[in-house]
């Protein structure tokens, strides 16, 4: 079975090729609709090399075309406008949710098979809208695309951006804002939330046409396999508690975890209050809705395995016929995140140390310089930084004895392996980025952008991020901590 279905693919404009297999799954997973037009689209920014990659050509549209089709002002013509419908436990509890302000244009096939979604975000409320205006401000937009992009570049798994419009219209929010359109790209919107959604809505039925069709798009190699569904159930565990990893690995904190924000992709998903930690804290929060600090930085992988025992209480009815056996199926997959996401940390934390063999003891290293961190408040990214690069001064990083044994045992533990103690700073500089979008720098461009229409910081930021690992000098400013009036203490959802 393919999930594609129009022979005759429309290529209109900059290279549409739609093909909409969401809108072909049964009527109760969305809503059509059409985003509502916006006053005065402007561009504010487009993604040319995601463009391309995607087989689409921007050049052939002037500024006004370009900002009429990412507002949602003109539609390509094989568009099927709809608002997906989902729930979520969000902050544990559970809602029933949908897109509420965003809507599924639908999936463009790019040049390398691959199968995205292209949304817009902000385009206007839909049913599933609740008390919201449907809108977005421009500054959280632009945040998204920053960090999205940055994800990317850092070769961590990501819904990408191609565009944001300002709408020409106001938001209200604790203050008037101006408004904005974004294009997120992703390779599906399917959420755990989408299956809480079917499994309380459409049942058990509803549950295998999802499941079904998500195996076809994500996960097609599992589809022979004796328990499709549980293989599945197997393989969002593993993805998830590599991307967990991954983000804990460079110091990303999520920020809102509830189960509508977590893509059954393995992609990370919808940018909030999301910020990457400065100096190395694992009861880092910076979500201004976060109170309890349930979504800080050293939960997010038990906050994973939460969520995806709620992904697998929804597929029980697909895991076994008899209900305890799933169960039992079910907990057993469930149980082994820890061990799974473990396994992944440590792999990550061994390239970011230089080590390319394993030693039982690695652990015990990598904690001990973890603790250091902590102690001395070191700043998290440049601490692995100047470890990777011997000849600067700051690889050693602290003036204190424990430090000083740490570092005699870690360069006694390089020198166990074959590899020359050249490669291990080779592996340690692909694995631990100079360049991150810092917060301060990140407030500092969407200041510049939302009230003075200034975007060069913002250009030049993106610049910066999008070669995390190289040594470049012109961006040697990006790499420097916050000074203390700098300092970003909480980020907001913008919603
Ligand atoms: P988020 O916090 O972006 O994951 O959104 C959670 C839910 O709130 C989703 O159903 C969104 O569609 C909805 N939502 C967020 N902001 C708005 C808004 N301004 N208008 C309508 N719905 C919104
Ligand atoms: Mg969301």
């Amino acid at each position: 079975m393919s999930l594609k279905q129009n022979t005759k693919i429309e290529n209109n404009g900059i290279g549409w090729c739609f093909d909409n297999s969401y809108a072909r799954l049964p009527e109760s997973f969305y809503v059509p609709i059409r985003p509502v037009p916006v006053r005065m689209p402007r561009v504010a920014i487009l993604n040319y090399a995601l463009a391309e990659s995607l087989g689409l050509d921007l050049h052939v549209l002037t500024e006004d075309e370009a900002a009429l089709l990412f507002s949602g002002n003109v539609l390509p013509d094989a568009a099927q406008p709809v608002a997906q419908a989902y729930a979520g436990h969000q902050f544990g509890s559970f809602t029933l949710l949908g897109d509420g302000r965003a809507i599924l244009l639908g999936e463009h096939l790019a040049p390398d098979g691959g199968r995205v979604d292209i949304q817009l975000k902000g385009s206007g409320r839909t049913p599933f809208s609740r008390r919201g205006d449907g809108r977005a401000a421009l500054a959280p937009m632009l945040r998204e695309y920053i960090i999205s992009e940055a994800m990317h570049a850092l070769g961590i798994p990501s819904t990408r951006s191609l565009a944001v419009v300002t709408t020409g219209e106001t938001v209200m929010r604790e203050t008037p804002l101006p408004g904005a359109v974004l294009t997120r790209v992703a390779a599906s919107h399917i959420r755990v939330g989408t299956f809480e959604y079917i499994a309380l809505k459409g049942g058990a039925d509803g549950v295998k046409i999802l499941a079904d069709y998500t195996i076809q798009r994500h996960y097609p190699e599992l589809a022979h396999e004796d328990n499709p569904y549980l293989a599945m159930l197997n393989r969002v565990i593993a993805r998830q508690a590599s991307l967990v990893a991954r983000w804990m690995l460079i110091g990303f904190i999520h920020g809102v975890m509830n189960t509508d924000n977590m893509a059954i992709s393995g992609e990370t998903i919808d940018y909030g209050p999301c910020a990457f930690m400065d100096e190395f804290d694992p009861q880092t929060v910076f979500s201004s809705i976060d109170y309890h600090g349930r979504y800080c930085y050293g939960n997010q992988s038990r906050i994973a395995q939460w969520n995806l025992a709620r992904f697998a209480e929804t597929l029980l009815p697909l895991l076994h016929t008899e209900q305890e056996q799933a169960l039992v199926l079910a907990e057993e997959a469930i149980r082994m995140f820890p061990d799974i996401f473990q396994r992944y940390w440590m792999a990550g934390m061994r390239k970011k140390l230089g080590l390319f063999t394993e030693e039982a003891d690695d652990h015990l290293l990598i904690e001990a310089l973890l603790t250091l961190m902590h102690k001395h408040q070191a700043d998290y990214t440049n601490s692995f930084r100047a470890l990777s690069d011997e000849h600067r001064p700051e690889n050693n990083l602290f003036r204190d004895a424990a430090f000083a044994a740490w570092h005699a045992q870690w360069r006694a533990r390089l020198s166990h392996q074959a590899e020359p103690l050249q490669a291990s700073f080779d592996l340690m500089r692909t694995n631990n980025p100079a360049i991150l979008p810092r917060n301060h720098r990140v407030e500092e461009a969407l200041n510049a952008a939302s009230e003075h229409g200034d975007y060069t910081v913002l250009k030049r930021l993106l610049a910066a991020v999008a070669k995390p690992y190289a040594d470049v000098p012109e961006y040697d400013a990006y790499r420097t901590p916050p000074a203390a009036s700098e300092r970003v203490q909480q980020t907001f959802c913008g919603t």
